[in-house]
């Protein structure tokens, strides 16, 4: 730390990213997808459109902004596009932040990071003891409230009619509804964007669309919600997502045909993994996202993280409240398998020694 650090930013404590590691791992910490993005996005990056680079991105991303709304069947003034949907979580903090938010005390670790950044009120719910969320806790609340819909860390997914519920009873606080892992079997709540002016829906290029190292992020509701994010993009960034970044996103939107084949693999890969837990005395959370957080009567959370890191598989340990468990990406069918292989290894030595 630098003696020039403002005083109020002294005590920040950063987010931390799961590890990027170079060499053979494989990697299952990050939640990334495991396949390529839709080939169309190598079509759209063509030396033409690199030589371009020389000029500034459009900075309403409009190209981006129709393949969107085109998807949802919304209008282009219902979409606001991020660099990664992290800034636009951020743009969201930073706008809405005024009355404070409520958050699940298990959830994405990125949100207390950002309530620090500007200075909010960020106040956690308790969770019940399977790691769910009783969404009466959020009813009539006096904060502004943020959900991951699946959780973050634990998957577990709170069904539209839930969601709705939470966001009529809050009509004048701003519900937001981080989405990054909703196509991986949930259903988006996108589809009342109309009837509820004080609802956000944010989502992710970075999980069901294959492009993490792209970050394009968006989100998705009432007109005016939409303009006080984009005055946040246009007071910080205009050119938040750059000229590749456009092309690559909106090429891949528009290939329905693949991301179904992506996310329909993971779903597979997913619930054998969840069978798998079972079959061999796991205790896992019912994941409808590209993850499963899960743990084993006989092996501490860490541990069993270390001995994969060992046998060169990468997961992630989060600690704190959830430190008895791992959290384990779904990655294709080859990865899952040796996942399983190795997983199988250190649970019978363990079962051995005791
Ligand atoms: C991965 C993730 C994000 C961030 O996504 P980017 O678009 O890569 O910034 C946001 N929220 C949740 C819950 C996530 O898991």
């Amino acid at each position: 730390m630098s003696r020039f650090l403002s005083e109020d930013l002294k005590n920040l404590v950063p987010y931390t990213p799961g590890e990027q590691l170079a060499g053979n791992f494989i990697k299952l910490n990050t939640n990334e997808s495991p396949f390529p993005p839709s080939s169309r996005v190598a079509e759209s990056l063509n030396t033409v459109e690199i030589n371009k680079l020389n000029l500034y991105s459009d900075p309403t991303a409009d190209l981006l902004v129709s393949e969107i709304a085109k998807y949802y069947s919304v209008k282009k003034e219902n979409v606001a596009v991020g660099n990664g949907s992290d800034e636009i979580l951020a743009f969201a903090f930073n706008a809405f932040g005024e009355k404070g938010f409520i958050c699940p005390e298990i959830t994405y670790g990125f949100y207390p990071v950002f309530a620090d950044f500007f200075g909010i009120d960020l106040e956690t719910v308790q969770m019940e003891d399977d790691l769910s969320i009783n969404p009466e806790k959020y009813y009539s609340s006096k904060r502004n409230i943020i959900l991951a819909n699946p959780n973050a860390q634990t998957g577990i997914y709170l069904d539209l009619n839930e969601i709705e519920r939470i966001v009529r009873s809050n009509e004048n606080k701003i519900v937001i509804i981080d989405e990054a892992y909703i196509d991986f079997g949930g259903e988006s709540a996108v589809s009342l964007i109309d009837k509820y002016d004080n609802l956000l829906v944010v989502q992710t290029f970075s999980k069901s669309r294959n492009l993490a190292g792209g970050r394009i992020g968006f989100a998705i509701g009432n007109k005016e919600l939409i303009a006080d994010i984009n005055t946040m993009k246009f007071s910080f960034n205009p050119y938040n997502v750059n000229r590749l970044s456009i092309l690559a996103g909106s090429a891949s939107m528009s290939d329905c045909e693949y991301f179904i084949e992506c996310t329909k693999q993971i779903i597979e890969n997913r619930e054998n993994l969840i069978e798998f837990c079972h079959a061999n005395g796991f205790i896992v959370t019912p994941s409808k996202a590209n993850f499963i957080l899960m743990k084993h009567p006989s092996i501490d959370g860490k541990d069993l993280y270390l001995q994969l890191k060992e046998k060169g598989i990468l997961v992630r340990h989060l600690g704190g409240l959830i430190s008895d468990y791992i959290r384990v990406t779904i990655g294709s069918k080859e990865q899952m398998d040796k996942f399983k292989e190795k997983t199988s290894e250190i649970i019978k030595c363990k079962i051995q020694e005791i």
